[in-house]
This record gives C-alpha cells, structure tokens and sequence, in this order.
C-alpha cells in the first residue's frame, strides 16, 4: 500500500550526472534520487548552479532569493527546474561569482584547488540547512531528510544543529575518505560557524576547520557506499586520520553498494555503440572491439586481447602498478586501451608507451563519455587495480558488458567482484579476477592468469562474462536500503 504521505528528501550534492561529473559521486546522485522517487519518495536534489547545470534544467524558474549568507554581499537566487532524463526535481543555487566560470567545479585549468571553494562548498551547505528549516520556509516543501554526499555537504548537518535549528534529520554518505575540504582555522567564524563548536567534539581537526569531519560529527547517520569500506575506514590504512571518529560511530556506518543506471550503462541499448549486444546475443561484442579498435588506431586483431582503463589518473587507482608490466604484456600480444587524466607524471608515463607501441597502446588524456562507453563495451578485460576504492562504478559496468573486472581486493571492489576458481566457476559466482595483494607482481600474476583463460578456454571465459552480464546490479535493492535507512534515521534521531 502506498504511503499517505510521501518521505521527502532533500539530496545535497556537489555533482549530479548528467548535469555535471567529475566522478562516480556524479553518477550516485543521477541515479539514487531517481529510484527512490520509484519507490514513492518525494525527493529534491539540491546543486550549485555551474553553467551546465544551468543550461541542461528543464522548465527552470526562480522560486526563493536568499540574502545574508556568510562571505557573499549579492542576493542568491534558488531556481527550480527538471533533469529532462528522469525528471527528477532540482533547486539549483545561483550564484554566478562563486559557481558559473570555466573550469572544473573544484579546480582551476592549471590543477590548483579554486581559493573560495570553503566559501563555495559552505553556501552548498548552508542553504541545503536552511530549506530544512521551518524557522523561515523559502519554499512550500520541508524536507524529512537531508542526504548529504561528501565533504563539498559536510557543513550541512553542522548548519542544522548549531544555526538553522533545524526539524529534519541528516544522513551523510562517505563516497571518498581521501578527500575532506580542511582549511584554516579562520574560515571557521567567517563561514557563521559558532566559534565554541571548534573543537575535538565539534568540527575542529587538528587546528583547522574540517568540512567532512563536522559532517561525520553532526550528522544523524552515516553511510559509505560498500560495506569492505565501512569497515576500512575504521582504520588507521584508510581512515585518513578521522578513523577514530568513524570507529566511535562504527556501529551507526552502513555500507551500502551502489547500482548501475541502467539505462545509461547497457550493452543492449547503450546509444553510444555501433553494435548494441547481451548476455544471450554477444556476437555484438565483437563488432564494438573492431570498431573501438580502427577509432583507436590499433590494429585490427580480433584476437587480441585488450585491456580497458578508464580512470582517474591518481594514487587511488593504483594504475602505477601496471607500468612495469606494460611493455612485457603488449610483447605478449595484448592491447591496450587508456582514457583518464590526472597527475602529470602519470599520463606521460602512459602517453610515452603509446607512443613506443604504435597500433598496441591507445592513450586519451582528457574526459570523454562517449569514449569511455565503448572503451567499456570494445575490451576484453577492465583493470582496476585501486588502492583503496570506496564503491567503485567502473568495475561493475565492466560486469554489465562482459568486460571481465581484473580489481584489487578492497572496498567495493571486493564486494562486487568473484575471483574465478574452480569452486566459483562451479557455484557460478565467478565474474572476474582479484588481485591478491596491491603490487606490480600481483597485478601480472592476475592478468596472466585471466589472459589463460581468455586464450585457452573460450566457453569457460564466456560463462564468466555471462555470470556478471545476468546480475542484478541495477539500483532497485539499494535504494530500498536507503530508504529503510532513512525511515531508521527519522524514528532515532540523535537530540
Ligand atoms: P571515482 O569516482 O573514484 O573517479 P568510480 O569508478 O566510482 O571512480 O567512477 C568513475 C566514473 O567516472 C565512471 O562513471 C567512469 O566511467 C567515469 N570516468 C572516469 N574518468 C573518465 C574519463 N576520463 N572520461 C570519461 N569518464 C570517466
């Protein structure tokens, strides 16, 4: 029976695809708020207004002005509008000189950090607190909830408690414990902070203002997006120095996996293929290589085998593991395809073996959807050998296309892919390969042994693709588990 009246949601997010992307954060917050209006949610996506975002909203029209808020003398403008793809409502913020200039939504053209980003990230927090309150509604619709995603949202659950008063209850998700928006002590009181809340018990971090750990502290719930990450972050290796906290509210950190839009990530409908194929129809597959393939420059061998990278080029990824092992592998016989940028010694690390191995190494450097589609879909295997990798989204449209995931065993990652053996390959579980440990020789050894059965034992490689093509990864079940973690979040909310 469907409720009488709806759970309503105000979804905070520094990013939200197909508006704006940096990340897998991007696709969550595209994603998420759709299923759960699926499941009778009232939900509203709050973001700031950066030129893309402006110009891809649907029926976008003013619906509050807000003055006063800290750092910015201008009125900002709230605007409402559509994501014309799945129809979900946003607030869009306005405020042309914090939010609509070239560039990435967190760093300049030349790589370095925007200097009012706590000014930009505090007003994204500040105003998700401020339409939770009932003290001056700005708009006809008070949320029951406020999901906070990441430290860009940190601030939001501190507003709601130390200023706003707020009636709503707060739930911050944990996409990435590596990032965390600490800045000067200073920043504290300038942002409208109470100056007696900097402190251990509060949102100050060793002398400075930390966005993520006020979130951590102040927020109602917490969630990160698997449930290996949970766990992890409670430690020294993955914590980042917040480990402490995070294991003090151990018991109230809920991992849940992320889906797959799969409408955007299916082989059998995905617009950006030549060929569409499934589970039941891969000749497809095949189709896509060769194309992906001429596109790429690299010779047209059906045999081949080729490997996928689409990534961020950064320690995380762990990608500097496979540098040692490259040259040897495509000597071997396989290809390569790369799209990512990232740090610079790393693209040209790449950049310089496709160079040396003309029609074997294709690298990208830049940021292309389309690419990374048929990157997905054309390969044979995906590799993602991350570090630490709080969910991870890559892998998993690896299994969607039949694009073995080769992974490291962490976070996400070890919550979504099966290493193959003889038991998984007889309970068929297995979906892909998992690196024993987060080294060079580790990653070889995995790939040789995917590269064994991938040569030698077709039928075997193509149950394992099958395997993870037939899998539910879509967002149904996850998106109960976050309403179920809202409505547990509003009945025991922390006074
Ligand atoms: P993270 O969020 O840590 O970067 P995820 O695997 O969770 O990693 O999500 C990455 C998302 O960003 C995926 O949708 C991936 O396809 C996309 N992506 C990463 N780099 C690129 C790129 N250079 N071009 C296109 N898409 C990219």
């Amino acid at each position: 029976m469907k409720a009488l009246f709806a759970m309503k949601v105000l979804f905070v997010s520094p990013e939200v695809f197909p508006l704006i992307k940096t990340g897998g954060l991007a696709d969550v917050s595209g994603s998420l708020p759709s299923a759960l209006t699926h499941l009778g949610v009232d939900i509203r996506i709050l973001v700031p207004g950066y030129p893309s975002v402006l110009h891809q909203l649907l029926e976008l029209k003013s619906v509050a002005t807000i003055t006063g808020l800290p750092m910015i003398d201008a009125p900002v403008q709230l605007l409402q509008g559509i994501i014309k793809e799945t129809q979900v409502k946003v607030i869009v913020i306005k405020a042309a000189s914090l939010y609509e200039r070239a560039g990435s939504p967190y760093i300049d053209a030349q790589g370095i950090d925007w200097p009012d980003n706590p000014i930009r990230f505090s007003v994204l927090s500040k105003v998700a607190a401020i339409l939770s309150s009932d003290k001056s509604p700005l708009i006809n619709w008070l949320p029951d909830i406020v999901h906070c995603n990441d430290w860009q949202t940190g601030l939001t659950p501190a507003y709601m408690k130390l200023t706003e008063n707020s009636t709503a209850s707060s739930i911050l998700s944990l996409h990435n414990m590596a990032f965390q928006g600490i800045f000067s002590a200073e920043w504290a009181t300038k942002l409208g902070l109470p100056s007696e809340h900097f402190r251990v018990d509060g949102f100050e971090y060793y002398d400075q203002l930390s966005f993520l750990k006020a979130g951590i502290f102040y927020a109602d719930s917490l969630s990160t997006v698997s449930r290996s990450y949970a766990l992890e972050i409670q430690t020294e290796e993955f914590g980042f120095g917040l480990e402490g906290l995070l294991a003090e509210r151990g018991e109230e950190i809920h991992g849940i996996l992320n889906g797959i839009e799969m409408d955007e990530w299916n082989p059998a409908s995905d617009p950006y293929l030549i060929k569409k194929y499934s589970a039941t129809r891969i000749a497809g597959k095949k189709e896509v290589k060769k194309a992906l393939q001429k596109e790429l420059g690299l010779n047209n061998d059906a045999n081949a085998p080729l490997l996928g990278i689409v990534s961020r080029l950064t320690y995380q990824k762990g990608l500097d593991l496979l540098l040692p092992n490259i040259q040897r592998l495509i000597d071997e016989g396989c290809q390569f395809a790369l799209l990512g940028s990232g740090e610079s010694s790393l693209e040209a690390a790449f950049s310089i073996f496709s160079h040396d191995n003309p029609g074997k190494m294709s690298v990208t450097i830049g940021y292309n959807e389309p690419l990374s589609h048929q990157i997905m879909a054309g390969c044979d295997m995906f590799i993602m050998p991350s570090r630490f990798e709080p969910c991870g989204l890559n892998q998993m449209y690896g299994l969607a296309y039949g694009t073995l995931p080769i992974v490291n065993a962490t976070g996400g990652l070890a919550d979504s892919v099966i290493d193959t053996g003889v038991a998984t390959l007889k309970n068929k579980t297995a979906n892909g390969f998992v690196m024993a440990e987060a080294s060079s020789g580790a990653l070889l050894a995995v790939i040789k042994r995917a590269l064994d059965i991938y040569r030698e034992d077709p039928k075997g490689w193509r149950k394992i693709q099958r395997n993870g093509m037939l899998q539910n990864l879509s967002w149904d079940h996850s998106a109960q588990e976050y309403l179920d973690l809202y409505t547990k979040t509003i009945e025991t909310r922390k006074i």
